[in-house]
C-alpha cells in the first residue's frame, strides 16, 4: 500500500477529531428492545429507530427462521437473475395493501431506493424541487439523476410556490420530493398543501416516509395521517429498517411506475437481492402493524407524554429534538444522560445545520411510561437551559 494513502487517512481523521466530527459506533441493542450496551454499561435506548420493538419480536423472528430453513441464507443474485425468492411477492403485496397503491418495489435499503428511484424517473431535462431538510439519500439520488435540483426553505409552501411559478415551464417533468417526517426534527411535511400545489403545476409528488410508516396514520404513514390518497401522493418511498424492524427499502406506486423502476433503477438491477429471511421478517412485521393499531399508536403517545412532562409543544411524530446549539453542549448533554442511564444521541453538523446541534430522542413502543417520566426528569435541566438562552 502506498504510504501516502495511510497518511491521507490518518491526517483526515486527525482533522475530524480536532473538529469534534469524528464518527464512531456508539452502542448495541440487547435484551427486550429497551436497553442497549455502551462501554459495558446498560442504558435505556432513546436513540434507535426500532420504534415498535419489532426487531426483537418473537413472531417476526419465527417468520425469518422459516424462510431461512426454506430458502437459505443469501439472496444469491440480483432479483432480475435468480434472487426473486417467493417471499418478495408477499412483501410487495403487503406494502401495496398498507399504502393503498397498485404495486410496490422492494430495494436493498432505503438509501439504495432513493439512489435508484430519482435517476429512474428524471434526467437533465427535468426539475427536482426539494425541501432544504430532506434526508441525505434524497439529495444524493437527485444529484445522480442529473436533473436540476432547486431546494426550498423547510416546509415553506409560499417559497415553493414562487419557485414553481418561476421554473416549472422551463423543464419537461417536475418531481417534488420531501421527507414525510423530518428525521432530525420530527415535524411533518405539509402534505395537503404540497399535493395541491403539485396537482396545480403537474408535478410528481414523492415522499420519503422512512420515519412515518408504522407509527403514523394507523401504521400506513404520513400520507394516511394527512388523509391523502395514493392518487394525491403517487410516489411513496420508505424503509423497512425502522418501525418495521428489519432491513430494505421500497417504493409504493402505480403499476407502470413500479415496473419502470424495476427495469431502470440501477440500485435495483445491479445489486444482490436481500436475504429471503429478511424479506419474510419484513412481511411478518408489516402484518403485525396492520393488525395491531394500538402498537403503532404507542410511540407517538409516549412522545406526547415526554413533551408534556418537559413543557414542550405536542410532537407530531415519535422524534423529539432538544436543540442545544453548540456541538459541545450536545455532546456534554449526551454524556451526562449516559451517566444517568440513558442513551440519547447527540446529532451534530453536517447532519443538521451549523449551530443547531441537538439531542434527538426517539420514543418507542417497548418503553414503559416510567422510563419516559424518568427521562423527562433527566432532560429537564437541558430544556430549561435552552429556554433561558432563547432570544
Ligand atoms: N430516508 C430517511 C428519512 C432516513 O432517515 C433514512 C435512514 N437514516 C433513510 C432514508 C435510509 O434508509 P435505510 O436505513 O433503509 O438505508
Amino acid at each position: 500500500m502506498p504510504a501516502s494513502l495511510r497518511q491521507h487517512a490518518r491526517r483526515t481523521l486527525e482533522e475530524l477529531e480536532a473538529a469534534g466530527r469524528r464518527r464512531r459506533p456508539v452502542a448495541t441493542g440487547t435484551g427486550d428492545g429497551r436497553l442497549v450496551a455502551r462501554h459495558g454499561q446498560e442504558l435505556l435506548d432513546f436513540s434507535s429507530n426500532d420504534y415498535l420493538g419489532l426487531a426483537r419480536d418473537p413472531e417476526v423472528a419465527r417468520a425469518a427462521e422459516r424462510a431461512l430453513a426454506e430458502h437459505g441464507t443469501g439472496g444469491a443474485a440480483s432479483r432480475l437473475i435468480t434472487g426473486d425468492h417467493p417471499p418478495y411477492a408477499e412483501l410487495e403485496a403487503e406494502l401495496a395493501a398498507l399504502k393503498g397503491t397498485e404495486d410496490a418495489v422492494v430495494f436493498g435499503s432505503g438509501y439504495l431506493a432513493n439512489l435508484g428511484i430519482l435517476p429512474a424517473l428524471v434526467d437533465r431535462h427535468d426539475l427536482i424541487l426539494a425541501d432544504k431538510l430532506n434526508h441525505a439519500c434524497l439529495v444524493d439520488g437527485a444529484r445522480l439523476s442529473g436533473a436540476r435540483m432547486i431546494r426550498y426553505p423547510h416546509a415553506d409552501v409560499a417559497a415553493l410556490r414562487a419557485r414553481l411559478e418561476r421554473y416549472r415551464g422551463r423543464y419537461r417533468h417536475c418531481l417534488l420530493v420531501t421527507d414525510g417526517v423530518f428525521s432530525m426534527d420530527g415535524d411533518l411535511a405539509p402534505l395537503a398543501e404540497l399535493s395541491a400545489l403539485a396537482a396545480e403545476h403537474d408535478c410528481w409528488l414523492m415522499t420519503d416516509d422512512a420515519h412515518g410508516v408504522g407509527v403514523l396514520g394507523g401504521g400506513a404513514g404520513s400520507t394516511a395521517a394527512a388523509r391523502l390518497s395514493a392518487e394525491e401522493v403517487p410516489l411513496q418511498m420508505g424503509t423497512l429498517s425502522k418501525a418495521v424492524g428489519g432491513y430494505g427499502g421500497y417504493l409504493c406506486a402505480a403499476r407502470e411506475v413500479a415496473d419502470l423502476i424495476r427495469t431502470r433503477a440501477r440500485s435495483f438491477i445491479y445489486t444482490t437481492a436481500l436475504p429471503p429471511a429478511t424479506v419474510a421478517a419484513n412481511t411478518a412485521a408489516l402484518r403485525r402493524i396492520r393488525t395491531d393499531p394500538a402498537l403503532s399508536r404507542r410511540p407517538l403517545e409516549l412522545a406526547r407524554r415526554l413533551a408534556a412532562g418537559l413543557g414542550l409543544p405536542a410532537p407530531e411524530s415519535p422524534i423529539v429534538p432538544v436543540i442545544l446549539g453548540a456541538d459541545r453542549a450536545a455532546l456534554a448533554a449526551q454524556e451526562e444522560l449516559a451517566a444517568a442511564g440513558y442513551l440519547v444521541q447527540a446529532i451534530r453538523p453536517p447532519t443538521v445545520p451549523e449551530g443547531t446541534a441537538r439531542l434527538r430522542v426517539t420514543l418507542r413502543a417497548p418503553h414503559r411510561e416510567s422510563d419516559v417520566d424518568a427521562l423527562a426528569g433527566a432532560l429537564a435541566p437541558w430544556v430549561r437551559q435552552t429556554a433561558a438562552e432563547a432570544p
